[in-house]
């Protein structure tokens, strides 16, 4: 299993955690196996926690919390020495497989974990070891994002020239496996296609159309979009920048070994970014801005899929535009 170097580092803070996610609003579903065990809880407890599920076998939400989550912020589970569900015991932890290769990480929605990505001033590295994956598409884009990790950890460079050429680099990419050229990584040379310039207004104004699951995020969309729209901000700190986009270049980019298209991918982390440091810009706060963006759009698959069909098919976030949303 390979997973960024951080990943040792993260336990869940429980009682400390001021956005705990048994308070998040999610559904969690719970596995069969899980399920079968709840059936053999004994007494009192047995039953609360039967009672907790719903008949859709996913936990409810009383008072805007888990039925399970006491009032010191631990879950009663753990207290009383009873094994999670799957999604209770994985999370903040994410797990990708291509064939036999496996890498791990955890996600910035969770405040520790969103602590332990943004905190750190060191350039990450991957540890650990897995089986290779020897799909041809794969590997060309697993040597690809080794190339991306280099850019964006160049700190002679400042960050937003390092996302636009990660993006230009990524897009030369693509061209490859476009052809189904495979064999080697592009001989890169950045370029200049910038076409217009838009601000991170237009992407705010197309995910504020998308699934919400905390009315609050739409209140703040509202306030990034009207900052950007006045005034848009181009400030932002290098080291977390780069943090972040190493974040979800580790997470997604890889993925592009599923559809052929690593270039959504790479603009997905590139207007992510832009989003953050625009919700920073109106609201402060950079982890709490890219923690509730990870909430609302990284966990609903339904929104990422319309964010990647919008790259593919609309025209507002073409790549030239967005190379123009971050120079
Ligand atoms: S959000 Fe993270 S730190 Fe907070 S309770 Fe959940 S797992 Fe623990």
């Amino acid at each position: 299993m390979v997973t960024p170097d951080y990943y040792e580092q993260f336990y869940c803070i429980g009682g400390e955690c001021r956005n705990n996610c048994c308070k998040g609003g999610w559904d969690i579903e719970v596995d069969d196996d899980a399920l079968a065990r709840f059936e053999r809880i004994s007494g009192e407890f047995g039953a609360r926690v039967r009672g907790a599920v719903n008949d859709d076998n996913c936990f409810r939400h009383i008072d805007g919390h888990c039925p399970l989550l006491s009032d010191d912020g631990w879950c009663e589970m753990v207290r009383h020495n009873e094994k999670l569900c799957v999604i209770c015991d994985e999370y903040p932890r994410f797990t990708e497989y291509w064939d036999d290769y496996c890498e791990r990480g955890i996600s910035i929605s969770c405040e520790a974990a969103a602590d332990i990505i943004l905190k750190n001033k060191e350039k990450v590295r991957l540890t650990g070891k897995s089986k290779p994956c020897a799909d041809p598409v794969f590997k060309i884009i697993y040597r690809a994002r080794n190339r991306v990790f280099e850019i964006l950890q160049d700190r002679s460079i400042d960050i937003f020239t390092r996302m636009s050429l990660a993006l230009d680099y990524t897009a030369q990419l693509q061209e490859r496996i476009n052809i189904d050229d495979y064999e080697c990584e592009p001989d890169f040379k950045p370029t200049d296609c910038r076409n217009r310039h838009i601000s991170a207004a237009e992407y705010i104004e197309f995910i504020k159309g998308l699934e919400v699951l905390n009315p609050h995020w739409t209140d703040m969309l509202n306030k990034a979009y009207e900052a950007e729209t006045t005034s848009p901000a181009h400030d932002a700190d290098e080291v977390v920048c780069e943090q972040l986009m190493v974040y979800f270049v580790f997470r997604y980019f890889l993925k592009g070994a599923f559809d052929c298209d690593p270039l959504s991918k790479m603009k997905f982390a590139a207007v992510s970014v832009m989003t953050v440091i625009a919700l920073e810009n109106a609201l402060g706060d950079f982890a709490e801005c890219a923690r509730m963006y990870s909430i609302e759009i990284e966990h609903d698959e339904d929104n990422i899929e319309a964010i990647y069909d919008e790259f593919l098919f609309g025209d507002a976030l073409e790549y030239g535009n967005i190379l123009n949303m971050i120079g």
